[in-house]
């Protein structure tokens, strides 16, 4: 049976460039574009779907490793859908079999592939700096969640290698860090100085290459020369133990010229947990700043300059609505935007409104902890707790209150990802250090006391309800 098939129709088409769009903001930019590039949904039978992909092996991780998102985000967008399989290439239905095992590639599939394009965008890398021409200063939107990072990168700028050596950003997810290495470095590149961008992974891969191939000589060259030396995420260096200490002579060896160093993590270099204490020192004896979550005024900004970016025009009543509703980080602002790119209303989102936008985007608003603003946050802690808002962040020492404070301050780190420093800031104008303290006693709570275990679970459940 030939062409048994029904016509892929746009409806199948919007429904998984939306999932996409979704599935992108769950997952690290590169495994998307490695394990989705190459997809689109073949068929839709009732509530079954079967998404084609290119290879065995992207099927198997597909199975394996992403096939809670996949189903996750289908079904957010159409309740219906019960059931998501694979299959390599186009398939015809085997007839008649019921319980299907087996899909066979169709005859013609190549250019089915053809005119489909995934919402993912093509970024100019270049090959030896490894740095991402997209992200420069122009396009990254200051304010005071950045601020000083921002400052610290731009007198990096004048003064590179001696000014601030080590520079350490760190924040939470998605709020510019990357940005922010890859702008800096695309700038001292455009003044002819040696950079080099690299995750702290391709750095171990890099490593473990050439220790097994007998060049490190040639490794130790690559990283000596270098002016300018870009590691994002160095959390990830933890706990393997003979890269940290080839990280440390590299570190040194490029110190001690004054050559430029930047890191970024995702927490303080006190809060890496089995990084040896000589990188710790070092990493703390240059600049530490962190990126915090954007301001609404920002997320504005930020949203016209994407929309600018991609193409698109939404009304000034849209980009209100997504700003006030996507808080937590960029990188969901972004996928908003995609998220609306893809719907069925592309070609004139112009005209959309906010009601609109807020049916096309609900499969992600829904997501908990995007809309909680930290002031909810406080407040529902302080209920809970029978203190009040004023009593938390005030100076009040009595155990109850103290207590109802870290929890607070846990809540904020665990569910919004915000800094040390910014929840010390909010709660009373506190110290990062009290913060840090905080969190890790309600940690170490949370941990040995069932009773707490379960107070914290509806405390946290009553702050995604706000
Ligand atoms: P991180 O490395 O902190 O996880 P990224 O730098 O990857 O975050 O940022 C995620 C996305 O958000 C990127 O597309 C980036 O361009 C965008 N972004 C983050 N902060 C800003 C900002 N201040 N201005 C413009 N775009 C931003
Ligand atoms: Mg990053």
């Amino acid at each position: 049976m030939k062409g048994d098939f029904p016509l892929i129709s746009t409806d199948i088409e919007v429904l998984w460039r939306t999932a996409l769009a979704d599935i992108e903001l769950q997952i690290s930019p590169a495994n998307f574009a490695t394990w989705f590039r190459h997809t689109k949904i073949l068929a839709k039978q009732g509530g079954e779907i079967i998404i084609g992909v290119p290879s065995g092996f992207t099927k198997e991780w597909l199975e394996n490793k992403y096939h809670k998102y996949i189903l996750r985000s289908l079904r957010a967008l159409d309740p219906e859908i019960k059931e998501v399989c694979y299959a390599i290439g186009s398939v015809k239905l085997p007839s008649a079999v019921p319980g299907r095992t087996r899909w066979e590639k169709g005859e013609g599939d190549q250019n089915l592939d053809e005119h489909w394009q995934l919402p993912i965008d093509e970024s100019p890398i270049n090959k030896i700096t490894n740095l991402n021409l997209k992200y420069t200063f122009d396009s990254f939107v200051v304010g005071p969640s950045n601020e000083i990072a921002y400052a610290a990168a731009q007198a990096i700028l004048s003064q590179p290698g001696t000014l601030y050596n080590p520079f350490f950003i760190y924040g939470g997810v998605g709020l510019g860090k990357t940005h922010l290495l890859h702008a800096l470095g695309n700038a001292l590149a455009n003044q002819h100085k040696k950079v080099l961008y690299l995750t702290s992974e391709q750095f171990v891969n890099d490593f473990v290459f050439c220790l097994r191939n007998k060049r490190m000589g040639e490794f130790k060259e690559r990283y000596r020369k270098l002016d300018v030396f870009l590691v994002d995420d160095v959390q990830f260096i933890a706990g393997k133990e003979t890269t940290q200490e080839e990280f440390f002579h590299t570190f040194n060896a490029l110190y001690s010229e004054n050559k430029q160093v930047v890191l970024s993590s995702d927490r303080l270099p006190q809060a890496i947990p089995t990084l040896e204490d000589r990188l710790r020192s070092r990493f703390e004896g240059g600049m530490i700043t962190d990126v915090g979550s954007p301001t609404f005024e920002m997320r504005l900004a930020i949203l016209q300059k994407k929309c600018r970016d991609k193409n698109i025009s939404l009304s000034q009543e849209t980009l209100h609505f997504i700003a006030e509703h996507v808080q937590r980080n960029v990188r969901e602002l972004e996928g908003a935007l995609n998220v609306l790119r893809a719907s069925p209303r592309h070609s004139s989102l112009d005209t959309l409104s906010a009601e609109e936008a807020r049916n096309i985007l609900k499969g992600i608003l829904k997501r908990p902890n995007v809309n909680i603003h930290y002031k909810s946050l406080i407040q529902t802690v302080a209920d809970f707790y029978q203190t009040t808002e004023k009593d938390m962040l005030g100076k009040n020492r009595r155990k109850e209150v103290a207590h109802a404070r870290q929890v607070a301050m846990y809540a904020m780190r665990e569910l919004l990802h915000s800094s040390y420093p910014f929840i010390g800031r909010v709660i009373g104008g506190r110290d990062h250090t009290t913060v840090m303290h905080a969190y890790q006693k309600i940690h170490k709570e949370i941990q040995t006391s069932e009773d707490f275990r379960e107070e914290f679970s509806l405390i946290r459940q009553k702050i995604s309800l706000v």
